[in-house]
């Protein structure tokens, strides 16, 4: 019944029809965070909403997830070359095991929808969020969040995602388990290229401005000089482990000027019982203030506490 009524949701874009929304998000905005303890929240402060829903191609009956925004919203926020920026990205990223493939882009007068394949089980956040609570609610003494196993396997794919976006001269400088997929296997996808930026040089990958989410801010980003865009994404694979092995930030502070200064004296405040030796020195040959002297994801794909054996739908299941 798609019928004259237009207060009703439209249940069909061209050849998708609509089914349940998947996340909201937010486009070229800061993600601030305001936990004091450190808990893995968010809360928002959007320039243009953008809603992701799940959609089915009536005569293939592919599942893919269409990101719409606003085509009003965009022009009056300016970033109309940010949208273009972020559909060009994911073209030339293409189709990768650790990516978050874009299939189509459509438009109407009004919306632009970014069609993408779909991941069904959705944010590692997520999965990560319901670890910390279960195991809070448990009262483990020790109370940690994925475990080594799962955080490795979990970590390692993020690695070579984002080797090959790299690769590709792709720096995505929104690296967070808010923007890392995951598939009912347990396949892990890196998603919204956003903020992403194509370097001019691969072996100088200079970005300059800063973007993406404090609390995942390289030490090295501080608005005067361009930085080693590559290096800041590796750091922010650093917070990503820290949180997934023990579900707290390893920076945090409400006050944007406290966290920063805590990054930058490498000021992490959470204990480290839940971390094994080996797992403290891959982040500890992450978390390094000098990018030149900050590990390579080919060095951290090598390592073998990151790249281990065994079946990651065995860990997931
Ligand atoms: P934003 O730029 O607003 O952060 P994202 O591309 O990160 O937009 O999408 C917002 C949220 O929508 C994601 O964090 C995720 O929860 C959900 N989402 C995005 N893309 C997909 C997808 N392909 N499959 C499943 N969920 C998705
Ligand atoms: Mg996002």
């Amino acid at each position: 019944n798609e019928g004259g009524d237009t207060s009703e949701r439209v249940k069909r874009v061209g050849n998708y029809r609509l089914g349940r929304t998947l996340g909201k998000g937010a486009f070229g905005r800061y993600e601030v965070i305001c936990t004091r303890s450190g808990e893995p929240t968010r809360s928002l402060t959007r320039k243009i909403a953008v809603t992701v829903i799940a959609a089915t191609h009536v005569e293939t009956n592919r599942q893919v997830a269409l990101k719409i925004l606003k085509r009003e919203q965009v022009i009056q926020a300016a970033m109309t070359d940010n949208v273009r920026n972020e559909i060009e990205v994911m073209k030339r990223l293409g189709q990768h095991k650790h990516i978050v493939s874009m299939v189509e882009v459509m438009a109407t007068t009004a919306r632009i929808y970014i069609v993408m394949e779909l991941v069904v089980g959705g944010e590692v956040l997520y999965h990560l969020g319901k670890r910390v609570f279960l195991r809070a609610a448990q009262t483990l003494a020790s109370n940690g969040a994925f475990g080594e196993e799962l955080a490795a396997a979990y970590f390692h794919q993020l690695v070579m995602g984002l080797a090959y976006c790299h690769a590709n001269g792709v720096c995505h400088r929104d690296i967070k388990p808010e923007n890392m997929l995951v598939t009912d296997g347990g396949v892990v996808k890196i998603t919204d290229f956003g903020l992403a930026v194509v370097v001019g040089d691969l072996a100088n990958p200079l970005v300059s401005g800063v973007a993406g989410t404090p609390a995942f801010f390289a030490p090295e980003m501080t608005g005067e000089r361009p930085y080693n865009g590559f290096a800041a994404d590796v750091w922010a694979c650093g917070v990503v482990l820290y949180l997934f092995l023990s579900g707290k930030y390893p920076f945090i502070s409400a006050d944007r000027k406290v966290m920063q200064d805590k990054i930058r004296r490498l000021d992490f405040s959470c204990a480290w019982s839940v971390f094994t030796p080996q797992a403290k020195k891959v982040i500890l040959s992450i978390l390094v203030v000098d990018p030149r002297k900050r590990v390579s994801l080919k060095a951290l794909h090598k390592n073998p506490w990151v790249n281990r054996p065994g079946d990651i739908e065995a860990l997931v299941s």
